[in-house]
């Protein structure tokens, strides 16, 4: 049998495995199009497309009101008020995530890795983590975009 077929085959079972997995790992699955209409447009980029806001420019950046921040792409609760803390670093910190919401992956972008946060039910990305957070609670601090929450209060 030609090497070539036999090599194409096994590449399009590949793929279809690895799209078939990414398909499947987030409860709430949207097309790109349903995502666009329902966000608003830095939300979208945010959330999507693994942008990040202006420093100093987010809504949660400082604001300390008792209460749960949501994912804006699909209303899980993520974060607990009582997580949040003042890093100074121009987006809005917390050094912990409300048990298993979360999943981390690892992001090149900058030319060194990151570790990403996404949201564990549609997958939409929320900022990074960084172990420079308070030594006295976890030492990590979750650097979320706010364009990615929605805060509801207690
Ligand atoms: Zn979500």
């Amino acid at each position: 049998m030609n090497i070539r077929i036999v090599y194409y085959f096994f590449l399009i079972i590949g793929l279809s495995f690895q799209f078939g997995l990414s398909q499947n790992e987030f409860e709430v699955v949207k097309s790109d199009k349903e995502w666009k209409s329902q966000l608003d447009e830095l939300s979208y980029l945010v959330l999507r497309k693994a942008y990040t806001e202006r420093p100093y420019t987010g809504k949660y950046d400082n604001f300390y009101e008792k209460g749960t921040y949501h994912c804006a792409g699909c209303d899980e609760p993520l974060y607990n008020s009582d997580f949040k803390y003042n890093s100074y670093c121009g987006w809005p910190s917390f050094d912990r995530e409300i048990n298993d919401k979360l999943v981390y992956d690892v992001d090149y972008k900058l030319g060194y890795p990151r570790t990403e946060i996404k949201c564990k039910k549609c997958g939409g990305h929320l900022g990074h983590v960084f172990n420079d957070g308070p030594r006295e609670t976890t030492g990590k601090r979750h650097c979320v975009n706010s364009v990615a929450l929605v805060f509801k209060k207690a």
